[in-house]
């Protein structure tokens, strides 16, 4: 931990709410700058479709899970995945988002840029052409990285994994602007103790039986509904606890069912570290936060649905490590935990793998580089 008397420094982030992962990691690095550098940051987040970008574009948050549900999101992210296509669509878009760039940089007069979102990157790069700012990504996707994220004007491009660094280079980035740390996640999920125990008791679980949460981004996305049904139909010994997230159509329905297990249903929460040490198998989609999460709870993952594009080489990653399994369908979710409810023991193998996989550390080395960026820390 370093201090100074300096004013401190700002800095923008650009993050934008298409789906809870984006701006989870903002907050995470914002968190981890408070607690590394304490007040030698000023930081303001922007979501840079909503408050900036004009139509179609300000719709973006609204339009992403529709577009995810069905289908046209992929045919989207697979089209343009590639140097040259980014580059001409970017090329293509600019003279109609060149004035909402410029109005962003004007109004948000800051040190240093950080992105957090594959789709400001170039546009960003343009706009700040004639007066660079220190600009750093941070790609918040793990393994199947966009090539969106990848503008050879950032100063650095801070990855998750070693396969998101290869895909830079790939795209044309030097590898010594490219440094693999891991997903930022909340420190919460790192330093907050938990008693397993009473955190149980506290909420009314019961205390013994092997736990499954389910949760589905926070969105809620996927086929949250039918996955839960199946599993209570399947008579196992285990307790539910499902967390819709922002879908609150689904928590209302899944509250009305009769459940034949103990179950517990919960909205949005800010409680996630808690719930999952308390938890025993972790049940999502393929999202990079929530997996990131599970591997430093050490929690086996079932991965029930993925969004195509982005969230393809996430399964990819799960599965080649042994950290979790594949399930696409209902019932393949209720195999999957019946063998973890029968086998304890491979319970326990893969709950070590996640632990290996874990990076803890991602927020704060982040908030490292962000700081020898602007000159701070012991970099400098
Ligand atoms: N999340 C949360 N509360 C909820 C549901 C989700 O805090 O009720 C968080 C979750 O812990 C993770 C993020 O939302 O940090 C979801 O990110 P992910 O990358 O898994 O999926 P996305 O929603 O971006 O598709």
């Amino acid at each position: 931990m370093t201090t100074s008397s300096a004013e401190p420094k700002r800095v923008l982030f650009l993050f934008s709410d298409t789906g809870g992962g984006h701006r989870a990691a903002t907050e995470a690095i914002i968190e981890a700058l408070d607690l590394e550098f304490p007040d030698q940051f000023q930081t303001f987040m922007v979501d840079f479709f909503r408050d900036y970008f004009p139509i179609p574009y300000r719709y973006a948050p609204e339009l992403y899970p529709p577009m995810t549900k069905y289908g046209i999101w992929r045919l989207a992210y697979r089209t343009s995945d590639g140097r040259v296509r980014t580059r001409a669509l970017t090329g293509m878009q600019y003279p109609y988002l060149r004035r909402a760039a410029h109005r962003l940089l004007r109004e948000n007069p800051v040190d240093l840029v950080v992105s957090v979102h594959p789709l400001v990157n170039s546009t960003l790069a343009r706009a700040m052409r004639k007066e660079p700012l220190p600009f750093i990504t941070v790609v918040t996707d793990m393994v199947s990285t966009h090539a969106f994220w990848y503008d050879r004007h950032a100063d650095q491009i801070v990855v998750p994994t070693e396969i998101a660094k290869e895909r830079g280079i790939h795209f044309g980035i030097p590898a010594e602007k490219l440094e693999v740390v891991g997903l930022p996640v909340a420190d919460r999920f790192v330093s907050l103790p938990v008693d397993k125990a009473a955190w149980r008791a506290e909420h009314g679980w019961d205390l013994t039986l092997p736990t499954a949460l389910l949760v589905g981004g926070g969105d809620g996305m996927g086929p949250l509904r039918r996955v839960a049904k199946a599993i209570n139909e399947a008579n196992l010994k285990l307790q539910l606890v499902v967390i819709c997230g922002r879908n609150e159509e689904l928590k209302a329905d899944l509250a009305a069912v009769e459940w034949n297990i103990p179950a517990h249903i919960y909205g949005f929460t800010k409680e996630m570290p808690q719930f999952m040490s308390a938890a025993d198998v972790l049940i999502t989609k393929a999202g990079p936060g929530t997996i990131s999460e599970g591997f430093i709870k050490g929690l086996p993952l079932i991965l029930y649905s993925k969004v195509a594009g982005q969230e393809d080489g996430n399964v990819r990653y799960v599965l080649e490590n042994g950290a979790g399994v594949w399930a696409p369908r209902p019932r393949e979710v209720v195999e999957a935990l019946r063998a973890w409810v029968d086998n304890p023991d491979q319970r326990l193998a893969a709950s070590q793998v996640c632990q290996a996989l874990a990076r803890p550390n991602a927020s704060r080395e982040i908030a490292r580089i962000i700081a020898a960026n602007c000159n701070l820390g012991e970099n400098h």
